[in-house]
């Protein structure tokens, strides 16, 4: 059997969160009553003119700039033409041979370029039925979403499997969370993206034709979809057939892929320059300004915390790209001595509140938090104790210490000599581990270590309750 490489480009279309729209004063608002935020401009009506929105310019730009692309100095808008009823000028202002940002890179990716343009209108479908017109059956349009600023993304085709595009595209959306320029969240189409599939033969020179995959909701069903196209073009080839350009439409819910029309081509849409705006201009000030603006990156924010604090990449990746918790982490480990173990009760804290909850929310401050590590891994307290304080952080907040003395939760150490009776005490009361022990076999420290433990309702040290059955052994 032939072995099949798939390729995969991706288009995003990211919603800016901008106060008002591209090329009108509407207010932008999600969730309000249909077609209150509407104007001659954004509702296509004949002589109304579109004035740019600099703020959706500004974002695009820092969009452009964290992923290294080129900021053209002057770019165009183009008229892309089609008739829709979601699209009352019967064309949408894009950017088509020139747009505001060129080539860049995030990640093992390369940007082929990005480009403002405004969102359509959104239609609302109701009822089912026999495909005929009638009462039951109708769609509305609400012109709120129309002209909405958005900034489309388009790869190059570097991505080889369904779950590189999710990674990618999560590592793509963490960037552009970090911008503050969207809300990012494919569940409200703040953030849609299109998949571009081909296979090709290994070691063929050429790819092989490609279908486009349309807006996928989820990261779950972009991966789902991809992998449903390549192994349907895959079983294509196999079967002696060829894949024919084409949009496909992926339901999550069967699996099925639907075609939705034969692949549409740039002269279909006859794009021409757009005579009611001039030429899109950014000066190197502003590119430089809004360069100089950039917040850190999670990518850089990772290597920060590897350097920074020593945590293993794997760590910090997690911390750096969930914002709330690297926030949460770099306040609870401000001043602290043990930067990776803050870390590590972090993932505690996390299992606890729940991996939804930014724990900013949760009872337990940061400060709290890290004075907890503090008490554990200064042997104040034991790793067990600690996380019963942890659990009473989580019910009712509070301060570790204070929880600690009211519980009387303090480590017992050898010099509080209780302990010293209490190992005495599990080796007379377990013979056969104690000898086991002497005989060199390590596991059997098990039931020795968890008598002592049990017994001091988990007060010990492990690592001193250790050290102090093999004294009392000799060994
Ligand atoms: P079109 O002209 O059909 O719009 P483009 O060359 O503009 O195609 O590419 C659109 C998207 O499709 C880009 O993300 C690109 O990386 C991707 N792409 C192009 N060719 C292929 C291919 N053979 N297989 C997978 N993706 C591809
Ligand atoms: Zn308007
Ligand atoms: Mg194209």
């Amino acid at each position: 059997m032939t072995e099949y490489v798939p390729t995969i480009g991706l288009e995003i279309h990211v919603q800016l969160q901008t106060k008002t729209k591209m090329f009108c004063g509407c207010e932008l608002s999600f969730g309000d009553e249909p077609n209150i935020h509407t104007c001659p401009t954004c509702l296509g009506l004949p002589g109304a003119l579109p004035v740019v929105n600099q703020r959706a310019i500004e974002y695009a730009i820092r969009i452009g700039l964290a992923l290294g692309c080129e900021i053209a100095p002057r770019s165009l808008f183009h008229r892309k033409n089609y008739f829709y009823p979601d699209n009352p000028k019967a064309y949408q202002i894009s950017q088509y041979d020139v747009p505001i940002c060129g080539a860049g890179r995030l990640g093992d990716v390369r940007i082929h370029r990005a480009h403002v343009e405004e969102d359509a209108a959104k239609l609302i479908h109701s009822g089912a039925g026999s495909g005929r017109i009638h009462d039951a059956q109708r769609s509305v349009v609400d012109f709120n979403r129309a002209g909405t600023p958005l900034v489309e993304i388009v790869t190059e085709p570097d991505v080889h499997s369904p779950e590189q595009a999710r990674e990618w595209l999560t590592l793509l959306r963490e960037t552009l969370r970090a911008l503050d320029v969207s809300d990012v969240d494919m569940s409200q189409g703040s953030l849609r993206c299109d998949a571009n599939v081909s296979v090709a033969p290994k070691g063929a020179t050429e790819l092989g034709t490609k279908t486009e995959l349309k807006n996928m909701n989820s990261f779950a069903f972009l991966e789902k979809g991809v992998r449903a196209e390549i192994d349907r073009q895959v079983s294509l080839l196999e079967a002696g057939g060829r894949v024919t350009q084409e949009t496909l439409h992926y339901d999550p819910s069967s699996g099925e892929l639907t075609s939705l029309r034969s692949k549409e081509e740039a002269h279909d849409y006859r794009y021409f320059p757009e005579p009611d705006m001039p030429a899109l201009v950014v000066t190197e000030a502003q590119r430089q300004a809004i360069a100089a603006a950039l917040p850190e990156l999670p990518s850089d924010r990772a290597a920060r915390f590897e350097r920074e604090y020593g945590l293993a990449a794997e760590r910090a990746h997690e911390l750096a790209f969930n914002r709330p918790l690297g926030e949460y982490y770099e306040a609870a480990v401000s001043g602290a001595k043990h930067p990776v173990a803050v870390a590590n009760w972090l993932a505690s804290l996390v299992e606890r509140i729940g991996s939804e909850v930014d724990p900013s929310d949760s009872k337990v401050t940061p400060a709290a938090f890290g004075a907890l590590v503090a008490l554990v891994e200064e042997k104040q307290i034991s790793r067990d104790a600690g996380r019963t304080v942890l659990d009473k952080l989580v019910a009712a907040g509070g301060e570790p210490q204070a929880i600690v003395e009211a519980e009387g939760l303090g480590a017992i150490s050898a010099s509080d000599g209780g302990l010293d009776e209490i190992v005495a005490a599990a080796i007379a009361n377990d013979p056969d581990a104690a000898e086991k022990v002497r005989g060199g076999n390590n596991k059997a420290m098990g039931p020795l270590v968890g008598y002592v433990m049990k017994q001091t309702k988990g007060r010990a040290d492990g690592g001193e309750v250790g050290r102090l059955i093999r004294q009392h052994l000799g060994v």
